[in-house]
């Protein structure tokens, strides 16, 4: 879909008058300008939508897609489980909520389960969920949580049954929303909290990356988009006294209840039970199957994310012999040229390597350099990812699995080795630094540039600093922030999470 997306703003040389229609989100039935407009493949015209009066949009065409007999390929499953997709957003999330042992959990929409299985390994809470996906099948047998084959059906959720309900990236596929949110707060306890995400709208400007706004959009799948005003006016309006709406710009977290909300805002606290969740669950893997890859590979991730330099050396110890039992894959010795093309040569590259490669070999080289290894020294491990996973990103994206993830990690590689080039002082960053294009989430070179200066001038370069900064028109050579690897780690773990929901819905 993301391909094949034909596209234009409102304002692109198009001219529809707003169109008098009632807008299914709030039921105001003024006039509503359009938007955007994206025809997939050959299907008519779709109109996005804007209320004026709660700030939603609404696709003009509201015909409800069914998605009980959405099948999965093999590579997109086994993508889907070595990704470890969506199960550290999942663990952030519910780490956020400070319910006992034995809480009653609810999830709609649950797809594969990960969800689930956080609120049933990190919270010790009783959980169940329902989804009628083929992946949902997947996930119950593998994982062993109990999901329902099935659609939500409120007469199984008996009113005030619930301490938690979730409801991830469902939102933004029903008909009548505000009839949903109030079937959650009739399941939920006096004191229960109802967690759903969705996108936002915000996301929706010509500023955004296509991939993102493509899957923002999901035309023909979504039918209503939430801004932060308008998801709180319906959480409200289902009688939710205290509402959270968080937003990164394109995704929209909420936490409602109807006594005063009572979070854990403690990042720091949230990331250690997601660690120590991810590391349990990777150790429980008996095999290295892809599971144990999705959880190992993200526990890797967030450990040295975190610093976590104990828990990051616990994981590699277990992941750098799977790695190499399973694939011939040392990651220390690996040689940028052979491998990358012995997988641009391969037809299947899963049997090759797994799927999170590009994340695994990102956070080994992060952790070498947290270990006090110089920077200089590190280039050919930041080169190697290139050269060994841009196959893997060209062979997801053929499969049509626009692995955004590893299409960022590809950048921040390409990004890390220009930085190498500038701490070891060579005039060659002047060129590479020109070559390297704005990263895929439209941000963060101008962060890279800045820090290759820095670079230049701790190593005693000052001309070449000053040759860059005039290169790169640089106003002002002043000292920035890095780009710290929690930031990009919560950026990728979102782009993971929203793909994978993708992958289910879409
Ligand atoms: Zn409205």
């Amino acid at each position: 879909m993301a391909d094949s997306l034909d596209f234009l703003w409102a304002d692109e040389g198009t001219s529809q008058a707003p169109v008098k229609l009632r807008c299914p989100n709030c039921g105001n039935l003024g006039e509503k300008s359009p938007i955007c407009f994206a025809r997939p493949g050959n299907s008519p015209a779709w109109s996005l939508l804007l209320c004026p009066d709660c700030t939603a949009g609404f696709y003009e065409n509201q015909t409800v897609s069914d998605y009980a007999d959405e099948g999965m390929s093999a590579e997109s499953t086994t993508y889907f489980l070595q990704q470890g997709a969506a199960v550290s957003i999942f663990a952030d999330i519910l780490a956020h909520i400070q319910k006992p042992p034995g809480a009653v959990y609810v999830e709609i929409g649950c797809g594969f389960g990960f969800g689930l299985d956080v609120a049933q390994h990190a919270m010790g809470w009783q959980a169940r969920g329902m989804d009628p996906a083929e992946l949902s099948a997947i996930g119950r047998h593998l994982l062993g949580v109990d999901i329902t084959p099935a659609y939500f059906d409120p007469t199984t959720v008996p009113s005030g049954s619930c301490d938690v309900v979730m409801a991830t990236e469902v939102l933004e596929h029903l008909p009548d929303p505000a009839g949903f949110l109030r079937e959650i707060r009739r399941g939920l306890k006096p004191d229960g909290i109802a967690v759903l995400t969705t996108p936002d709208i915000a996301a929706v400007r010509p500023a955004i990356a296509k991939p993102v706004l493509s899957a923002t959009l999901t035309v023909g799948l979504h039918l209503i988009l939430q801004s932060a005003a308008s998801l709180e006016f319906l959480l409200r309006q289902a009688g939710f006294t205290d509402v959270r709406v968080e937003s990164d710009g394109w995704k929209l977290t909420a936490f409602a209840a109807t006594v005063p909300l009572a979070l854990r805002d403690d990042r720091r606290a949230r990331q250690a039970i997601a660690i120590r969740y991810l590391i349990e669950r990777s150790e429980s893997r008996a095999q290295a199957d892809d599971l144990y890859f999705g959880f190992a590979g993200r526990a890797f991730f967030e450990a040295v994310s975190a610093q976590d330099q104990a828990s990051a050396a616990r994981i590699w110890n277990n992941l750098g012999p799977r790695l190499h039992n399973r694939y011939n894959i040392d990651l220390d010795t690996i040689t940028a040229k052979i491998e990358g093309k012995q997988a641009a040569d391969h037809g299947d590259i899963s049997a090759l390597m797994p799927l999170n490669l590009a994340a695994i070999m990102l956070a080994r080289a992060y952790q070498r350099l947290q270990s006090g290894e110089a920077r200089a020294g590190l280039l050919p491990r930041f080169a190697a990812i290139n050269a060994v996973c841009a196959p893997l990103w060209a062979w997801l994206s053929q499969l049509r699995i626009g692995d955004m993830q590893t299409r960022q990690i590809l950048w921040v590689a390409q990004a890390e080795v220009v930085l190498c080039i500038a701490a070891q002082g060579r005039g060659a960053v002047l060129t590479m630094i020109g070559r390297l294009p704005e990263s895929p989430t439209g941000a963060g070179r101008d962060a890279i540039v800045r820090r290759a200066v820095e670079f230049l001038i701790h190593g005693e370069r000052p001309n070449l600093a000053t040759r860059l900064a005039r290169q790169e028109s640089l106003p002002h050579m002043r000292q920035t922030g890095d780009i710290s690897t929690s930031a990009l780690a919560k950026s990728f773990a979102r782009e993971m999470f929203y793909r994978a929901r993708q992958k289910l819905r879409g």
